[in-house]
């Protein structure tokens, strides 16, 4: 009896434990997806449906003034009708109905917790950025003094002295493959928010096929666990900002360019936003929970390709007037000619000028050069050789490269335009017969991987534990 007893004691503060956690999300009004704390006592019809006060009336209005009494009516006979199993309508939805509550008191709370001397210095910042990310030293530059600024902002809140500090959103222009989306994912983790990824060819103007423009703060809250104060604090990277370029020419309604520039607007300002959690669009039948983007900082990225042709065209012209003429084909062999970007370039190509006026920092990424890419392989913290190198130390085996193996890896990544991303595919193709071959024999002590391998003109070196080398045969 007694033991009884104490069973049911530590199941019933078993559950109290629980309960805090259970406490911190809010019921969502499966009619209006409003929040309980906007439509007051929700009234539970199954464990996660609930319905707020409003629309259960409103339920009830209806059916009284019709003047039918619907006890009467055998809908079993009807055909193609039959009454709503509540146990379906449980399948359907979505399994989290909940959102987490926001609390007032807290939110002074966090404020304090992101105090200013928590956030890293710029040089702080770069060094992190350093042990991951290759070159690119005046865009980890530019990142890490505007991401300090962002969240100096974010810690001081609305000052007594009317000086409010601008917005760093953040316009990234580079190379496919020249790191930006990494950039940024590494950023992220080292300062601990949430980050989002959007892409902006999916996205079109609300009513559209596509994902709405909110979408990409649905992202955001799921990245922050439904938590909307983490959430306001986050950082959104939208990829592939160039595509929605203004259209040229077009008597069509630019649903998916210009205009979703426009809708874009409100959101980089800073504005309090309905959001659909866990879902693309607001029709879907989820709860909404309102975001405010003021916090939140966003960094558009693009290549933007023919953005070279738009710069030297400006440089042609100024340097053609009166005696300064210069051939026309000065600036066609010049490197990095992005670097001398300006806004009135962007706005060329077609981006909106309000557009571009909520992005205040503008700075590009190089193109990866050959020496840049053996560096990628080998130098980050997680470099891909290291992690090869570590798969292969777990069987007892040494892996090296030769660097003329390194060098040519890096030619042949460069054949093909994609930048960094191709490193990937080539090693692994050549490294799938090693990962094969290597754990039939326990003998092996060192594979070496040399120019010929790659160029496929040999195998590479073997080393047996205590033999001299000999090559593997293909
Ligand atoms: P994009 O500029 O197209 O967004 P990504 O950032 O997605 O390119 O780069 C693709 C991959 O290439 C990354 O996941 C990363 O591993 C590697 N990479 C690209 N640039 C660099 C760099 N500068 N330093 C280290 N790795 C890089």
């Amino acid at each position: 009896m007694d033991i009884e007893n104490k069973d049911l004691e530590l199941e019933k503060k078993k559950q109290e434990e629980q309960k805090p956690e259970e406490n911190d999300y809010e019921n969502v009004c499966f009619v209006c997806h409003r929040p309980e704390s906007k439509t007051g006592k929700m009234i539970q019809l199954t464990k996660d449906i609930h319905i707020c006060p409003e629309c259960m009336q409103r339920t009830m209005d209806m059916m009284s003034g019709s003047n039918v009494d619907y006890s009467k009516i055998d809908f079993s006979r009807m055909p193609n009708i039959s009454m709503i199993n509540l146990a379906d309508l449980q399948n359907m939805i979505p399994k989290r109905q909940k959102v987490k509550k926001k609390e007032p008191k807290k939110q002074e709370e966090a404020q304090k917790v992101f105090d200013v001397r928590s956030i890293p210095a710029p040089h702080k910042i770069k060094e992190s950025l350093d042990e991951y990310v290759v070159g690119q030293e005046q865009a980890k530059k530019v990142i890490s003094v505007a991401v300090y600024n962002h969240y100096k902002r974010v810690a001081a809140g609305a000052q007594a002295d009317g000086i409010e500090i601008e917005k760093s959103n953040m316009l990234m222009i580079g190379p496919t493959g020249s790191g930006k989306t990494y950039l940024v994912k590494t950023l992220a983790r080292i300062l601990d928010v949430p980050l989002a990824i959007a892409d902006a060819t999916s996205l079109t103007e609300a009513g559209y096929i596509g994902d709405d423009i909110e979408s990409v703060l649905s992202k955001l809250l799921a990245a922050a666990d439904n938590d909307v104060e983490k959430a306001e604090r986050g950082i959104v990277f939208i990829d592939e900002i160039d595509k929605i370029a203004k259209k040229k020419n077009t008597h069509q309604r630019d649903v998916s360019g210009e205009s979703v520039q426009q809708g874009m607007l409100k959101l980089l300002e800073g504005a309090e936003i309905e959001v659909p959690v866990g879902a693309n669009s607001k029709n879907a039948m989820v709860p909404l929970e309102t975001v405010n983007t003021k916090n939140i900082l966003f960094i558009c990225g693009g290549a933007f390709p023919d953005l070279e042709e738009i710069i030297k065209e400006r440089l042609n012209k100024c340097s053609s007037i009166g005696f300064l003429a210069d051939l026309k084909d000065k600036y066609d062999n010049e490197k990095n000619l992005l670097r001398q970007v300006t806004v009135e370039d962007i706005r060329k190509f077609g981006m909106i000028p309000e557009f571009i006026g909520r992005l205040p920092i503008i700075f590009t990424l190089d193109a990866l050069s050959e020496d840049m890419m053996v560096s990628i392989l080998k130098e980050p913290k997680n470099a891909i050789l290291k992690q090869y190198q570590k798969l292969l130390a777990l069987d007892e085996v040494k892996l090296e490269f030769t660097e003329d193996a390194l060098g040519a890896i890096a030619r042949k990544a460069m054949e093909k335009d994609t930048g960094a991303r191709a490193l990937r595919a080539i090693i692994e193709e050549f490294m799938l017969d090693i990962m094969y071959e290597i754990p039939k024999d326990d003998n092996i002590g060192q594979v070496l991987i040399t120019e010929d391998y790659i160029e496929h003109r040999g195998g590479p070196l073997i080393t047996m534990r205590g033999v001299p080398a000999l090559e593997m045969q293909g």
